[in-house]
């Protein structure tokens, strides 16, 4: 079930073809080009082919995640749901901005790993706040309650910020009709929990899935080791279970370097067709692969708890 569908002959062939266009110089241009892609389904392609180009290139699959963006979560628990209610616009730190209908008190947990740069209070602790990402990226999150954020504070993904604010001011802090959370982002082109956002698509009517703040059910272990995807090629999920959002996918005996492992949902593994719970985090990420789908084992673990 964690296999990609097979391998189509044209893909194949673009495969070939891509390789011979690129050359290691050529690898964030090609990404930036890719990257404007306008079908979501396109570029997830793309980017497969950046990374199988990459890493038969001898570049290791973190050194290629790490010319992509860092994993960006919805600033939600992973158990809410949302809509988009306000497309592209600017914010007041410049930032292109999206407006996520929630209700007022849902808890706003942090997107990503990083530090407040600038906030503000609107009044009754209404608060605007620009955050710079631990990539160095900045975004900005408006319509939080809070009585506890300062310029130079610090939160891990998934931490809580405040939450979604009920009251509505109107000044130049912040500015609300009702009850929403308004998230800048550093770009037009965002890929966060899995949804791709463009200039021309901001996924207008689709119930959007946080992962944030998910169990990875039980304790992450670190351990460097790395494994060899199936042949099929096997998914890269948010977080160790199979209900979560599809970050990217890698292609078939590609070798992935691993920095931790945990237990999660449980997967047939397809060699041994025996349930294996385990799942790997690949380096530098908070991406996951189900150990069942890779060719090797995280040092000193056992596949069931
Ligand atoms: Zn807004």
């Amino acid at each position: 079930m964690f296999y990609m569908r097979a391998t189509s002959n044209l893909w194949k062939s673009s495969h070939t073809q891509t390789l011979s266009l690129i050359s290691t110089s050529m690898q964030t241009q090609y990404l930036k080009v890719k990257r404007s892609a306008k079908s979501p389904t396109s570029r997830s392609k793309f980017i497969g082919l950046a990374i199988f180009a990459l890493t038969t290139f001898g570049i290791s699959l973190a050194q290629a995640h790490a010319v992509m963006a860092a994993t960006w979560k919805f600033p939600w628990k992973a158990s809410v749901t949302s809509v988009i209610n306000q497309g592209w616009h600017n914010d007041g730190y410049g930032m292109n901005s999206l407006d996520f209908g929630l209700r007022g008190g849902e808890d706003v947990l942090a997107p990503v790993d990083a530090t407040v740069v600038s906030q503000c209070n609107a009044g009754n602790n209404h608060r605007a706040a620009k955050f710079r990402a631990a990539n160095g990226q900045f975004f900005s999150l408006i319509h939080i309650t809070t009585s506890d954020i300062f310029v130079g504070k610090t939160y891990k993904l998934g931490d809580k910020i405040g939450t979604v604010a009920s009251d509505r001011p109107w000044n130049n802090c912040a500015k609300s009709t009702g009850p929403h959370l308004h998230m800048g982002f550093p770009s037009r082109n965002f890929n966060i929990d899995g949804y791709n956002f463009t200039p021309w698509s901001v996924n207008a009517g689709v119930t959007l899935r946080s992962t944030n703040g998910a169990s990875t059910g039980g304790n992450i272990i670190s351990v460097n080791f790395s494994a060899r995807t199936a042949s099929g090629g096997v998914n890269v999920r948010s977080a160790p279970t199979t209900a979560s959002s599809i970050v990217r996918t890698i292609g078939g005996n590609q070798t992935v370097n691993f920095d931790a492992w945990t237990y999660g949902q449980p997967i047939n593994d397809l060699w041994a067709g025996k349930p294996d719970a385990r799942w790997y985090r690949i380096s530098g990420t908070n991406t996951w692969i189900a150990s069942a789908v890779v060719w090797g084992n995280a040092p000193g673990s056992n596949p069931m708890p």
